[in-house]
């Protein structure tokens, strides 16, 4: 990109505003981190899917030949980025943009202001000195990215320009193109942990798909590590570009409350709010759900894997429940596509309860339909295990007991005092396409 180039596109015009004015600015920097990872590991299922196909050793031919040019500018509807990648991967990242784009402008209900700009490297060496503002250099060479949005006020509204710089792999221009939509649009990025977990999001968003789809390093660090209180992720002394670690917390904790049904709705105006300066904090919205979320955080932790549906496994928090004496009988619904779900009968430890499972389901579209017994390898069978209540530090913690095995009819003597809840066995990534419904009955048969 030549000087003559840059002074033909629009924002040389922001570009002046700014910098007369640049003592009154703000400027907001977000960053990316790099997962410090090989290039094998860290493909994702997505990624690959994305990847060009065809023979890799001409696709490297055709790159060098490319890589030899130097960068050029590419334009979309949405973004103008100078870039060293080949064209087709220009033309196909600008895509992806756009349709991230288009999701988090739905998903903040907001049109995005003005044109992103960003640089995306690819291999530093093509860029000519000077060629890349020094603002953002060190995050390139660092291999990351950084957004640096330049926000004016202007009366009651503002005027932000954002200007991404980022290396090319490991989703890092879509991380970044949420903090410049965040910051020309709202003239803001919100706090930290809810700035880099929504970035961190916009990497692995996709549309109508609210499944798990990250990084296999982030997944197994955050099932690896003990969990991180959400004290600590919300109001922690953190700044931006910490570590990948911190980011996988923040991702974690956004990906939960965006998606889980019992958080979601509250969560889009909290993060509205933040993004507009007015005054809420996530205690105020949750703190009344505090041990909801709290349990529900760390269950989403402690199952998490690719394919992992948050709305699937909500927790249903409203059901009624009622002990289950002499000759009194419940009846429960269990979807196979769904996470734990209530029986709605308070059992009691050591009593012995009768169960009948009438229906089938089947673990995928073309699979085999199986009764509650489920299938030879065990999955497909009805199990259960008892949501227990501690009072733990001033306040009360859920937790969920040993799973065991039911199936489509027998007896179960209950291990503990609380909330039975049922499920079919599957893989907690795989649920979302399990098909049919279990209806269960249960009675006490007395105490032993
Ligand atoms: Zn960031």
């Amino acid at each position: 990109m030549t000087r003559k180039n840059w002074r033909r596109t629009p924002f040389f015009r922001f570009g002046l505003l700014s910098d007369m004015a640049v003592r009154r600015a703000r400027l907001i920097w977000c960053c990316a981190v790099l997962l410090t990872v090989s290039p094998a590991a860290a493909q994702t299922k997505r990624a690959e899917k994305e990847r060009p196909t065809g023979d890799k050793d001409s696709q490297r031919e055709k790159r060098s030949t490319d890589d030899k040019k130097g960068p050029v500018d590419f334009r979309s509807q949405n973004f103008l980025i100078h870039t060293d990648l080949a064209a087709d991967d220009a033309k196909q990242l600008l895509e992806r943009l756009e349709t991230m784009l288009e999701l988090i402008s739905a998903y903040w209900g907001r049109p995005l202001s003005g044109l992103i700009e960003g640089y995306v490297v690819n291999d530093l060496a093509n860029w000519p000195p000077g060629s890349i503002p020094q603002e953002g250099l060190p995050n390139i060479v660092a291999g990351a990215g950084v957004t640096i949005t330049k926000s004016l006020s202007q009366g009651v509204g503002f005027v932000a320009r954002a200007v991404v710089y980022s290396v090319a792999n490991q989703g890092t221009p879509q991380h970044e193109a949420v903090h410049a939509y965040c910051g020309q649009t709202f003239g803001t990025t919100g706090p930290v942990w809810y700035s880099e977990g929504m970035a961190e999001m916009g990497k692995y968003w996709c549309k109508d798909d609210k499944s798990v789809q990250c990084y296999d390093i982030v997944i197994d660090y955050l099932k690896s590590n003990a969990p991180k209180s959400l004290n600590e992720i919300v109001n922690g002394k953190e700044f931006t570009g910490d570590s990948w670690q911190n980011y996988a917390w923040r991702w974690a904790l956004c990906h939960l409350l965006a998606n889980n049904t019992n958080y979601a709705a509250q969560f889009r105006p909290l993060g509205l709010a933040l993004l507009r300066k007015e005054p809420t904090s996530f205690e105020q919205v949750y703190g009344e759900m505090a041990s909801e979320i709290m349990f529900e955080y760390r269950f989403f932790l402690a199952h998490l894997e690719q394919g992992y549906r948050a709305d699937l496994c909500s927790w249903d928090w409203k059901k009624k429940w009622r002990n289950l004496k002499g000759s009194a009988t419940t009846t429960a619904t269990v979807k196979a596509d769904r996470g734990w779900q209530p029986s709605g009968a308070l059992v009691a430890a050591g009593a012995t309860y009768q169960y009948k499972a009438t229906g089938t389901w089947r673990l995928g579209k073309d699979q085999p339909e199986h009764r509650a017994d489920g299938a030879e390898d065990g999955l497909g069978r009805l199990v259960a295990a008892v949501l227990t209540t501690e009072n733990k530090d001033g306040g009360q913690e859920y937790v969920l007991g040993e799973q065991f095995e039911l199936g489509t009819e027998g007896t179960f003597k209950a291990p503990a005092d609380g909330k039975l809840q049922f499920r079919c066995r599957d893989a907690w990534g795989q649920l979302a396409d399990n098909q049919g419904t279990m209806t269960v009955k249960l009675k006490a048969r007395g105490k032993k």
